[in-house]
């Protein structure tokens, strides 16, 4: 069974996007080769994914089921860093760790490794990132190469065992979280070019108060609980109300 698992998720276009209603493309070939899941539910694999897996499991092809999407130009996220706050939030989502920023930095996708899973949009609270078409007319796997696909495998492991063995590790001296732990890795994976720490101009708008960290992780910090948000609220707020008014214009 093991190798059968392995030679369906081979053929998988490991964006980990979950649109086939599986965790990550892992999860939808072990329920493939049991029969749990049809061979219709990939959209970014498209018709030829679902050919390859015909050809695999024996069974006959279908039209991808519409329940899951439809097939569609690769896409790649960008974020406009004139609004990103630095919460973080998109980078504990992503799959394959291709955002790098830090708490109160803005954040940068690194293209490459972007599988346009789009799993960091709906996080983002100021809507902040978009979507560039990045194949033209191209779908499926005509979009999307089995290189590219090896590759999102393996940062997607990596990204996973990291995950894992952060819930594993103890607290020593101090209660760190997974998600603080994560942060720590993000801030140092960030290139120098994108430490605005020291206050730069796109930073410079939407003021960030020195002691905010994103609501999630909340480590050291004097203000109270209540403060805390109080002032989260407002700073997205006013991000909000920036970015409206900028759409506006
Ligand atoms: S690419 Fe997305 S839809 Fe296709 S198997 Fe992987 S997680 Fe599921
Ligand atoms: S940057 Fe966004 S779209 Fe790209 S892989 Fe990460 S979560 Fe998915
Ligand atoms: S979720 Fe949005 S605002 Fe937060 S760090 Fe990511 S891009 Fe910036």
């Amino acid at each position: 069974m093991a190798v059968f698992i392995d030679a369906i998720d081979e053929a998988l276009p490991q964006t980990q996007c979950t649109r086939c209603g599986y965790p990550d493309c892992r999860g939808y070939a072990e329920a493939v080769a049991t029969g749990a899941a049809a061979i219709n539910q990939c959209p970014p694999g498209g018709e030829e994914g679902i050919a390859r897996l015909a050809a695999i499991t024996s069974r006959a092809t279908l039209p991808l089921n519409p329940d899951h999407g439809v097939e569609a130009p690769r896409v790649l996220a960008r974020i406009d860093e004139n609004w990103c706050i630095g919460c973080t939030l998109c980078i504990k989502v992503c799959p394959t760790d291709a955002i790098l920023g830090a708490n109160k930095r803005m954040h940068t996708i690194i293209a490459e490794a972007c599988t346009g899973c789009e799993l960091c949009l709906p996080v983002c609270p100021v809507d902040c990132i978009e979507l560039d078409n990045a194949s033209g007319e191209a779908t499926g796997w005509e979009a999307w190469s089995q290189e590219q696909a090896v590759q999102a495998r393996s940062r997607y492991q990596k990204h996973s065992n990291r995950r894992a063995s952060s819930m594993r590790r103890p607290a020593k001296g101090h209660q760190a979280t997974p998600a603080a732990d994560e942060d720590r890795l993000a801030a140092s994976s960030l290139p120098a070019a994108l430490d605005t720490s020291a206050a730069s101009s796109t930073s410079a708008a939407i003021p960030m108060p020195s002691k905010v960290t994103n609501g999630d992780t909340t480590p050291a910090t004097t203000a109270a609980p209540s403060d805390k948000k109080a002032m989260i609220a407002a700073i997205l707020a006013k991000a909000r109300q920036q970015r409206g008014g900028s759409n506006q214009a």
